[in-house]
């Protein structure tokens, strides 16, 4: 990490230089604030500099360059000023020196300890730095290969699953008569059980591939046309549960459109699945704003959810049931908060055992 220091008056830069090289610290000048700046891609520990060499055109280009910095940094700005009474200039300056973020002020003459012990705690913060962007290039790598992983293993996992569904129907087929009752029996289990694999598999498969990229390819969709699309997808189990459905206003959002129906379909598909037998399932759709995203709610009079649950059934196969009762797979609400997260909003459920849920996801109006 290099100390950069930007002081017209020679002497200065050279007193720096001094005071920084006994504490063994790489150091390189810039003659004025456009070297500086050409200065500043290559690595930057932290910056010194001379307050009259702060035009305000510098402070302005300064503070583009910081402006377009990635998240993680926030470059250490020493900034050496003059002594005596504040003036009507330094005041302007100061001002325009926030635009740099991190920044401190000190006042010349500077002794050497002063200046030595500024610039360790800057070089100690940049170091803190750029050990969060290596952690985080970490977790982006890791979290790419477990995409791909998961997509590989329930992509490459199907084609074995394919035989054993064909050959036990096969089997089936081709041996009736000649299996004895056990037999049969067997049968009957492998094949149902490579059916619900198959099911698993094809939903960590809808879960792996929803794209990290979701939020920036977006476009502008009234949720209506989605929310269409998950009724038409689900309309016999809706009209064998004879469900009753209101929805309210419905608003434009940026997401693609296909999540937005995946989201209504997987979450209406539960209320209708999660009913009470003894009441009319009712399920009521609508959409509110507050303080910057959209909040949709899926409201149902369904069995409801204990509360220690209402976490932990957004986790990949996580289910309350026996499969007995209620099929699936326990994917669904893992893939509605996978898409809702990718798009920088959250998913939660509010709800009352044997009264109901709803169910709430925001989306960044
Ligand atoms: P699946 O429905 O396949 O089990 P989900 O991930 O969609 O998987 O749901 C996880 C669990 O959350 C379900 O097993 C169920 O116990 C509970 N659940 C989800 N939605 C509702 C609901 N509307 N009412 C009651 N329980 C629900």
């Amino acid at each position: 990490m290099r100390v950069l220091i930007l002081a017209p008056i020679g002497r200065d830069a050279r007193l720096l230089a001094g005071t920084l090289a006994s504490l063994n610290m790489e150091t390189a000048i810039a003659p004025d604030a456009k070297a500086l700046l050409a200065m500043l891609p290559e690595g930057i520990g932290c910056a010194i500099v001379a307050e009259e060499a702060l035009t305000p055109e510098a402070i302005q280009a300064l503070a583009a360059w910081v402006e377009a910095q990635p998240p993680w940094s926030d470059a250490p700005f020493i900034i050496l000023t003059s002594s005596g009474r504040p003036t009507r200039e330094s005041h302007h300056r100061a001002v325009g020196l926030q635009a740099l973020g991190n920044f401190t002020l000190i006042e010349r003459p500077a002794r050497p300890d002063t200046i030595q012990s500024s610039v360790r705690t800057a070089l100690r913060a940049r170091m803190r730095q750029y050990e969060i962007r290596s952690r985080q290039e970490a977790l982006i790598r890791a979290n790419a290969d477990l995409e791909q992983f998961a997509h590989s293993a329930s992509h490459d996992l199907k084609e074995p699953l394919r035989s054993i569904g064909i050959y036990s129907e096969l089997l089936s087929r081709d041996y009736t008569g000649k299996l004895d009752r056990s037999g049969s029996e067997y049968l009957a289990f492998i094949q149902s059980a490579a059916k619900r694999m198959n099911a698993l598999l094809s939903d960590l498969l809808s879960y792996s591939q929803v794209s990290s990229d979701a939020e920036e390819t977006a476009e502008h969709v009234s949720a209506r046309g989605p929310l269409e699309d998950a009724l038409e997808n689900l309309g016999c189990a809706i009209g064998e549960s004879e469900a009753q459905i209101t929805v309210g206003e419905m608003p434009a959002v940026r997401m693609h459109a296909s999540h937005l129906a995946q989201l209504f379909q997987n979450l209406m598909s539960n209320a209708i699945k999660y009913r009470k037998e003894e009441v009319r399932l009712l399920i009521r759709l609508s959409a509110r704003k507050a303080e910057g995203y959209w909040i949709f709610s899926i409201a149902d009079n369904g069995i409801g959810i204990p509360p220690a649950h209402r976490e932990t059934i957004f986790g990949i196969f996580k289910r309350l049931h026996a499969n007995g009762k209620y099929p699936g797979t326990g994917m669904g609400l893992a893939i509605c908060q996978r898409i809702v997260e990718r798009y920088g909003g959250r998913i939660w459920v509010e709800s009352e055992p044997g009264r109901g849920s709803e169910f709430f996801f925001t989306i960044p109006a």
